[in-house]
């Protein structure tokens, strides 16, 4: 219990001279003086909520009075060992008589009764996640009070029900089922389905009820003394911040743990008092796919979670146009004001009290990814707001998410046809989704976790769901509209969802739904499409998005392209890789691995033959002129869907043991062959095969005969890969494409091995272009990936033009960790445990390999200013990573051609956050 209890002297609210812990809405300059004058800060001391009701009251919009009791408040009662700070209550009281001035009523007066909200508001809003209390100053005198003033018995004791519900379970903690449990049977009885049918003397009768079952479970009345009822909800409100579904939340939304939360206590407006009455919630622009139109539900005669708990289904917010022309339009007028004000998509709260609009809440909307995308880019082009900020609010899981697979449009027309689509509803955050329907949030979490995936059914959703909605791959319910708590939470983490598919007939007890005839059961699979409201029964195909078609976002990246300074290069092997890689906007091919072209079933006898021919011998000599009919195709096609663009080829890298069968097979086929004895040709050429793998073996292959180690002593086959790749660039030229081939070796370790590739790499080109009669715009360059070769990089670039930071074998060798061998093994766990901060093969080690990476750039450029350096690790498609080459003055990163719009964005988002952007 708190130090300053309710009793009748501190409801005097006399003066201390402590710290302010209080603001009135009408105080946000006080607030702004407190924390020098930075809006960020206003928000961290009221939270999201209250500076939003202070700031639209300061704007003149019409918002019920109140007073926001500050998030340092709360850290101090947390601190304080769950103690209300000095001077606070006195404060709070003080703010309660202030707004009884503004609102004419008075706390606890039964002849003219103010009633109270009191909720919760964070730094940043956490949908759903805090408690709230409604009608809080209600009591059994005051109710008898209100209805002489309203002459509306059945709004007075609904409200009071609901008082007595909330305050027994937020403030109390008894659980919702017993009260729920008590209107369902009261609807059953009387033979109605809708809250809105019970009639005054229901609610009167289940008041009373509500009243026995709060004394049953806390073994005290409920209160009736309004200052008590205060007093516990503020403290409510306070520990709600680390109660377990608020920790969940911000672990999962990375927010942090030490902000606090404010409270609001506010005015009540009443949307439950009759017809004239309602309430709903708005988006200024479409959050699902950011149309400029207004987005929202409402209901009549309702209280506001009727409308957000998707027990009573709302109606679109274009029908109050018809309902009530002059509301609506003063409502339109005011979001639009809120829209400039905040030059971002607001989510509002409003009431209409008999004809009256009242806003209740601002904020920045929650959006799916493809309506972020378009909202900026179309607020940058109505001048709201600058290109540059456009680019810095989408984010890099934005691009990842609108890139997202989408249901093939055949397979969905077919299952349409065949009677597998088994229900629509509200299409509440996009994405295709295929899994296993699971019933609760235990269960959803369990097998999500276990690498299931795994669609979470309900009838609706509760904060309590959260952990298992995120760890689901799609969420379907039967009850709630596009702002139920379902729709608000997917469309935030970008799970695909559809809600209020009515037609679902969801039995979680016996953990199934039915749709007509069709039963689908707990571990059965579904498809939902989160983008068009459509479920259906059983897996549908997805296929890959259309980058072509994303208007929005191409126009963004264009605007991105203009800001980053950084190349964006794709790792291409195939010329398809390479004609993708354009259409996502690469510039060039930052690697073309080469050994990729080796592996092909026709050529790969061809390659064993080599490799089992003794190095220079004629034999090696003939095998490898087969190949160069095939390298001659591959280079000719990837340099010509890149005309104009440099492209990177890096010569074979990997141990020759990787093209040959293993050894334990032929064992057997051996063993087999030796028993039938009756081929003996076979037997001796697999027994052959088997010495020369034998001969291959090593014990290290990472570590041995690969890279430029392989070209070096198979010097035949380095000529006839710049062979083929010259005769290529040549024919190219001659028919006009304009190419710029780059040729890069790989795992170098001295200077000594570039002077003698680079040696024969310029011999052969010369060779080939005085053959041809032209002249070729070309490189040689080395990979970096060995800490030797940054450390003398110096060295390198006397002989390479470019370097390129093959970071995956880089990172292997500054860790001496082998990859494939650690991450099932080991470094999962050093990540989990915090012993690595991340896994260096996904996020560049900056301390380790960053250090090198830099050592190298600036030495190589010490000896060739001008040198070209760039990175072709898997690292180069990471938004981290991107961030940490363009700080390190890289030109390019190069990464999978799929993930080349994250690193367009990422890119400018470095360049930009240079300039002192923020997100
Ligand atoms: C690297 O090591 O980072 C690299 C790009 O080469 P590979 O992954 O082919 O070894
Ligand atoms: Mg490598």
């Amino acid at each position: 219990m708190a130090t300053a209890t309710a009793d009748a002297k501190s409801r005097n609210g006399k003066q201390t001279a402590t710290k302010k812990w209080v603001y009135l809405f009408d105080e946000v300059k006080l607030a702004e003086e407190a924390v020098g004058g930075s809006w960020d800060g206003v928000r961290a001391l009221l939270g999201g909520k209250g500076s939003g009701l202070a700031d639209m009251t300061r704007a003149g919009v019409p918002v019920p009075p109140g007073f926001s009791i500050t998030t340092e408040a709360c850290n101090e009662y947390s601190a304080k060992g769950q103690q209300f700070p000095e001077g606070m209550w006195e404060q709070a009281v003080n703010a309660l008589h202030a707004v009884e001035v503004k609102a004419a009523k008075t706390f606890g007066d039964a002849a003219n009764p103010l009633l109270v909200s009191v909720r919760s508001g964070a730094k940043f809003s956490m949908p759903g996640m805090m408690d709230t209390v409604l009608n809080l100053g209600l009591n059994d005198e005051i109710a008898e009070g209100m209805i002489k003033l309203t002459s509306d018995a059945r709004f007075v004791y609904d409200a009071y029900r609901r008082l007595i519900q909330m305050f027994g379970s937020v403030v109390m903690g008894i659980a919702d089922e017993p009260f729920e449990d008590l209107i369902t049977e009261a609807k059953q009885k009387k033979g109605v389905k809708s809250d809105v049918d019970l009639a005054a003397e229901d609610w009167l009768r289940l008041t009373g009820e509500f009243k026995k079952v709060y004394a049953e479970h806390i073994g005290s009345d409920f209160p009736q003394d309004p200052y008590k009822q205060l007093e516990l909800a503020i403290q409510a409100v306070f520990k709600s911040w680390n109660g377990k579904r608020a920790v969940d939340y911000r672990n999962a939304a990375g927010i942090p743990h030490n902000l606090g939360t404010a409270v609001n206590v506010q005015t009540m407006v009443f949307g439950n008092m009759g017809e004239s009455s309602g309430t709903g919630v708005a988006f200024t622009r479409n959050p699902s796919n950011g149309d400029k139109k207004l987005f929202g539900d409402y209901l009549m005669n309702a209280q506001g979670e009727d409308v957000v708990a998707g027990i009573r289904t709302p109606i679109s917010i274009s029908n109050l146009a018809a309902e009530k022309k002059a509301v609506f339009d003063q409502f339109v007028d005011i979001v639009s004001k809120l829209e400039k004000h905040y030059r971002d998509m607001q989510d509002v709260e409003f009431t209409i009290e008999r004809g009256k609009l009242w806003m209740l809440q601002t904020r920045n909307g929650k959006r799916t990814a493809r309506s972020a995308i378009r909202i900026a880019v179309e607020m940058a082009e109505e001048g709201v707001i600058s290109k540059e900020e456009a680019v810095m609010r989408v984010t890099t899981e934005h691009v990842l998410q609108l890139l997202h697979p989408q249901f093939d449009a055949d397979a969905k027309a077919k299952a349409r046809k065949d009677g597998w689509m088994i229900g629509t509803g509200v299409n509440a955050s996009p994405g295709a989704a295929v899994g296993v329907a699971a019933f609760d949030a235990d269960l959803a979490e369990k097998w999500g976790k276990a690498g299931k995936a795994v669609i979470m059914v309900r009838p609706e959703t509760q904060p309590d769901d959260v952990r298992g909605m995120l760890a689901s791959k799609g969420i379907l319910t039967s009850r709630g509209g596009a702002t139920s708590h379902a729709a608000v939470v997917a469309r935030q983490f970008g799970v695909p969802c559809v809600c209020g598919a009515e037609a679902l007939d969801i039995d979680v007890r016996n953990r199934m739904f039915k749709v007509g005839s069709v039963i689908v059961r707990e571990g059965d699979t579904i498809s939902i499409d989160g983008g068009s409201g459509e479920v259906f029964f059983g897996e549908l195909v997805r296929v890959e998005p259309d980058f072509a078609r994303e208007q929005y976002l191409r126009k963004l990246l264009g605007w991105a392209d203009e800001f980053r300074r950084l190349g964006i290069y794709a790792n291409a092997d195939y010329p398809q890789d390479a004609r993708r890689a354009r259409e996502y906007g690469g510039q060039g091919v930052g690697l073309c691995r080469t050994e990729h072209m080796f592996f092909q079933e026709e050529r790969l006898p061809i390659v064993q033959a080599m490799i089992l021919s003794e190095p220079n011998s004629p034999e090696e000599l003939t095998q490898l002129q087969k190949l160069q009919v095939f390298q001659h195709d591959d280079f000719y096609g990837i340099l010509k869907a890149m005309d104009g663009y440099p492209v990177i080829i890096r010569l074979l890298d990997p141990p020759l043991h990787e093209f040959m069968p293993d050894h334990e097979g032929l064992a057997l086929r051996a063993a087999g062959l030796r028993l039938m004895g009756d081929r003996p040709n076979e037997l001796k050429k697999v027994e052959e095969l088997m010495t020369a793998v034998e001969g291959l073996r090593e014990f290290n292959p990472m570590l041995g005969l690969r890279g430029t180690r392989l070209g070096i002593m198979r010097p035949e086959l380095t000529k006839m890969q710049v062979r083929a790749l010259f005769e290529a660039a040549c024919q190219l030229a001659k028919e006009g494409v304009v190419v710029h081939p780059e040729i890069m070796v790989a795992v170098t370790n001295h200077a000594n091995e570039v002077k003698l590739m680079r040696e024969m790499i310029v011999a052969v080109a010369n060779e080939v272009q005085e053959a041809y009669g032209c002249s070729i715009d070309y490189k040689v360059g080395t990979m970096i990936e060995l800490p030797r070769a940054a450390i003398t990089a110096d060295k390198m670039a006397e002989y390479s033009e470019f370097f390129s930071f093959g970071t995956n074998d880089l990172t292997q060798t500054t860790f001496g960790i082998s990859r494939d061998d650690a991450e099932g093994k080991f470094l999962l766990a050093y990540v989990e445990t915090g012993l690595l901060p991340e896994n260096p093969f996904q996020q560049i080690d900056e301390e380790g390999v960053g250090y090198l990476i830099r050592l190298a750039v600036e030495k190589g450029r010490a000896t060739r200013p001008d040198i070209e350096v760039g990175i072709c690790g898997e690292h180069g498609g990471d938004p981290k990573s991107i961030a940490f080459c363009h700080s390190a003055g890289l030109n390019y990163v190069s990464c999978s051609p799929f993930r080349i719009p994250v690193a367009r964005l990422a890119a400018a988002h470095a360049a930009l956050k240079e300039k002192g952007y923020k997100a």
